[in-house]
Formats: C-alpha cells, sequence, structure tokens
C-alpha cells in the first residue's frame, strides 16, 4: 500500500493510492495546474493504461478538472456520486453555490465556479452509503454539492475527506487546521455537517486525513477530529438559539 500526495498540484489535493496492484487516482486537481499534474503523474511513473479509476469526492472544478483528461490520457473510468454525475457529465446546469459568508476572494471564486462548473464523461457512479469496492466506504456528505462524498480506505485506513473536512483554513498546506465545509462554497452546508457529524461521531479508526485542501493528517487524528465535531455541535446550538421557538428542535 502506498499513499502519495501529488503535492506539485498547489491548490488542491490530488492523491495517489496504491494498493493490491491498483492504482487511483483521487480528485484531480483543476484544469489550471495540468500541467503541473502531468509532470507530478510522470515523476509518479504513472503511464496510460496504470489507472484503476479516478475517484472524485465532488464535481467541483478544483476537483474535478481534470477528470476527462486523466480519463482520456490514461485511458481510464472517471467515478462520482451519482448526484453529481449529471452536472459533471454536462446533462443538468450547475446549481450556484451559496456564497453567503464568503469573503472577497472566496465570493470571485465562487462566482467563476459557477461559469465554469467541471465537465466531464462519468462512466461509473456510487448512490449508496457504506462498504463500495477495492476497500473503500462511501459516506455522502451531501450539501457541499448534492454529490459529495468522503471515501474511507479500510486497507490503509485513509480517509479522503474532499471538501467536508478541510485540513486548513485557506488552499494552503503549510497550515494545519481542521474545518468543516465552507458556507460559501456549499449548496446546504447544514446539510453537509450534519452528515460530518453523525460519521465522526461513530468515526473507524483513521491513520491518515486525506483532506481536500491542506496538509495530510497523521497525528493524533482522532482527537483533531473530534474537534471539528465539537465546532460542529457549537455551531449548531448557536444556530438553533437563533431560530425562533417554533423552528428550534425539540429537546
Ligand atoms: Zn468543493
Amino acid at each position: 500500500m502506498k499513499l502519495t500526495l501529488l503535492d506539485a498540484v498547489w491548490f488542491v489535493n490530488v492523491w495517489l493510492l496504491e494498493h493490491e496492484g491498483q492504482r487511483f487516482v483521487i480528485d484531480s486537481g483543476h484544469g489550471l495546474e495540468r500541467p503541473l499534474l502531468n509532470r507530478a503523474l510522470r515523476r509518479a511513473g504513472v503511464r496510460p493504461g496504470d489507472l484503476t479509476a479516478v475517484i472524485l469526492t465532488h464535481r467541483h472544478s478544483d476537483h474535478a478538472g481534470n477528470a476527462r483528461w486523466i480519463r482520456d490520457k490514461f485511458r481510464c473510468p472517471v467515478i462520482c456520486h451519482a448526484s453529481d454525475a449529471r452536472v459533471l457529465s454536462g446533462d443538468e446546469p450547475a446549481p450556484p453555490l451559496s456564497r453567503r459568508g464568503a469573503a472577497l476572494h472566496e465570493d470571485l471564486l465562487c462566482r467563476f465556479e459557477d461559469v465554469f462548473p467541471a465537465r466531464s464523461p462519468v462512466d461509473d457512479v456510487f448512490d449508496k452509503a457504506g462498504t463500495w469496492k477495492w476497500g473503500f466506504d462511501i459516506i455522502p456528505t451531501a450539501g457541499h454539492t448534492a454529490g459529495s462524498v468522503m471515501l474511507y480506505h479500510a486497507p490503509s485506513a485513509s480517509l479522503f475527506s474532499g471538501d467536508a473536512i478541510l485540513a486548513s483554513p485557506m488552499a494552503l498546506r503549510s497550515v494545519e487546521g481542521l474545518r468543516p465545509a465552507k458556507t460559501g462554497f456549499s449548496l446546504d452546508t447544514e446539510a453537509c455537517h450534519r452528515a460530518v457529524d453523525a460519521y465522526l461521531e461513530e468515526m473507524p479508526h483513521i491513520d491518515t486525513l486525506c483532506a481536500g485542501h491542506g496538509p495530510p493528517v497523521r497525528d493524533g487524528v482522532r482527537e483533531k477530529l473530534l474537534g471539528v465535531r465539537t465546532r460542529l455541535m457549537a455551531r449548531t446550538s448557536a444556530t438553533s438559539r437563533t431560530l425562533p421557538s417554533s423552528h428550534a428542535p425539540h429537546p
């Protein structure tokens, strides 16, 4: 088993996971970084025909922007959740991001995403929570996108969390700081947060947190993820305090 962060790609994390003769690229990076991805894959010794699949945590362009290119160059299938497949394949328009609470630069990125969503043929989909294949569990985190997921790879005890759990406050790998999905970049952040919270309540052993942004997290993973839960619970109770009593959750 070998897990490699293709760190020449700067804006988002692209992972190469090799296990029992299978090679997966998890998330694909933004199209603007394609030359960097190309070089990183070549350096990692990946050649056409070598990849089992490119698996996407969700369809946003920084994660899915090179899916079509990888599919064509390396002759491998593109796989994502069924609820993202229709937008990714161009059969449906991309719903606009909420942009709620987004800082100015984030707002610009959201507008860019709305105008230039990633497009790629999709060869296979997953649509259920739980055990999938190749050792992966699917954890739907709908709400970031309609089909956003986390992928837990049991043989390596790695959690690929996409944008449902971030490992940095910014798109940088030098600063570690775990946090849940950002509201501005999501469709329904509360739904995504609820899914993450439910997963973390009974999370398995995790050796490596491989988030969509931020550094790989290998030390104290459980404690840090419990910290994310604490943030989520604080946010939920703050929300319920601001709701009129008829909308507040029952005790
Ligand atoms: Zn995203």
